[in-house]
């Protein structure tokens, strides 16, 4: 790390003690891009990296609700601003007993880099509550959307900051958030939100965007190194919208999802999540609002671990599609002990920094999230440009925006690192990207 980078990052770490996933990703971005902080000296200049440490803006709020026996709770809710230099701020909303501002933080950080990766217009932006969905009705669901929304509004708009899904906040989710916003403003202003319902403006694949997406760049992958996906086992963390995306995607390409999994533990089905029956099952159990992974080895008689994770089943490919740091070094080292060729991070900073270490060392190739899930955000981004056209493309044009943004992404990432003498390095290759388009931006937008 050059002088400049130890300084500002021991200043990220006294600004924001106590922040350790925002000061994780921080690390692990300024590991990636040192060779090219090194180039340009006019950055330390400009205060650049302190600037690109500091969110533009966070916004905490109170949000009080009433549940059906008519109690009334209060939660925090969120909205961080990160970086708006190369377009208005964009990224989801995380319902989730987790949240935190440190939370926020680290996946609107993240964001800023993923969403420039895209190719497309859109800043970095993440927001959210720890309020838990879990076991709620729809219309506990829907009094949340609408408290959380009634102090949101007056911090977002279609050019200023678009809000869509993440963990928790699905498609029923974003309609409530929608309605009330529209409610609220009394305008249309569609490209307020996305993840929005195709009747009312929603974009063809965006619910599928970010599972499909991983499959694309996964595809990139293996054939960089001749391979291809027919008859791979994957293993997948999570039975969400991203992991059910992954099943279908892989399925139809000829590999097989062999494992799911939830809070209460994993399911491991050797015939894959293949089927239709299985797959759409999978979406049942996410409106089902019960949060259980057994449901799914119940209704198909296969095997279910309780209280663990997937990582100790024998796969050619893992995909982590749940949560930050559910691999550490114990799960590394058996995830490399079972021979796995290709980690594939999917869900928002799965792995800890000392496990990617160890994993890049041990397995052939190591993909991170940021440019892995990032069809997901692109795909909003086109629901944005179809929303602004007043226009809506057909499936297949949409499909295949995604894939070529998928391949974009994984190309543009692997010839970065190439770029400054670093190989086939996924990780540092997307860092650099990236960063190198938001520091561009911010260079020329002059500082402020
Ligand atoms: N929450 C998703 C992400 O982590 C999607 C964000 C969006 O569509 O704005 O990128």
């Amino acid at each position: 790390m050059t002088p400049y980078m130890q300084r500002v990052l021991d200043e990220v770490k006294a600004r924001n003690k106590g922040e350790d996933l925002f000061i994780q990703t921080v690390e692990e971005v300024f590991a990636s891009i040192e060779p090219i902080v090194a180039q340009h000296p006019e950055y330390e200049k400009a205060g650049l990296l302190e600037r690109l440490c500091e969110p533009d803006r966070q916004i905490s709020f109170r949000v009080t609700w009433q549940d059906d026996e008519g109690n009334f709770h209060t939660n925090r809710g969120f909205r961080v601003q990160f970086n708006g230099a190369i377009g208005p701020y964009k990224g989801g909303l995380r319902f989730h007993p987790s949240v935190t501002l440190d939370t926020m933080k680290f996946l609107a950080f993240e964001q800023t880099f993923k969403n420039a990766l895209t190719g497309l217009p859109i800043g970095g932006g993440k927001g959210g509550s720890d309020f838990d969905p879990r076991g709620k009705s729809d219309n506990e669901i829907m009094r949340f959307c609408q408290a959380f929304m009634t102090e949101l509004y007056r911090h977002i708009g279609p050019d200023v900051d678009v809000p869509a899904g993440d963990v928790g906040v699905g498609a029923r989710e974003v309609g409530f958030l929608y309605g009330q916003y529209k409610r609220i403003k009394a305008t249309w202003q569609n490209g307020v939100i996305t993840g929005k319902g195709l009747s009312y403006g929603g974009s063809y694949f965006r619910p599928e965007a970010t599972g499909y997406g991983a499959v694309y760049y996964l595809e990139e992958v293996l054939k960089h190194y001749g391979d291809t996906i027919k008859g791979k086992t994957v293993a997948v963390s999570g039975f969400g919208n991203v992991a059910w995306g992954v099943c279908e995607k892989v399925a139809e390409l000829g590999g097989k999802v062999v494992t799911i999994s939830g809070p209460d533990g994993y399911c491991y089905d050797p015939d894959g999540v293949v089927t239709e029956e299985k797959i759409a099952f999978l979406l049942e159990m996410r409106s089902s609002g019960r949060d259980r992974a057994q449901d799914y080895a119940d209704k198909f008689g296969c095997k279910f671990v309780p209280g663990a994770k997937v990582w100790g089943e024998k796969v050619d490919i893992c995909m982590p599609c749940a949560y930050q740091n559910e691999i550490g070094m114990k799960e590394a080292e058996q995830i490399v002990a079972n021979g796995v060729e290709y980690y594939i991070e999917v869900a928002n900073m799965p792995t800890t920094n000392e496990a990617i270490e160890y994993l890049k060392k041990n397995v052939k190739i190591v993909a991170p999230s940021k440019a892995v899930n990032a069809g997901g955000v692109a795909t909003s981004a086109l629901e944005m440009a179809q929303n602004s056209m007043r226009y809506s493309w057909e499936p297949a044009e949409v499909d295949e925006k995604l894939h070529l943004i998928m391949k974009n992404i994984h190309d543009n990432s692997a010839k970065a690192a190439e770029e400054v003498g670093l190989g086939y390095d996924l990780i540092a290759g997307a860092n650099i990207a990236g960063f190198k388009k938001v520091a561009e931006a911010m260079l020329a937008e002059g500082v402020f």
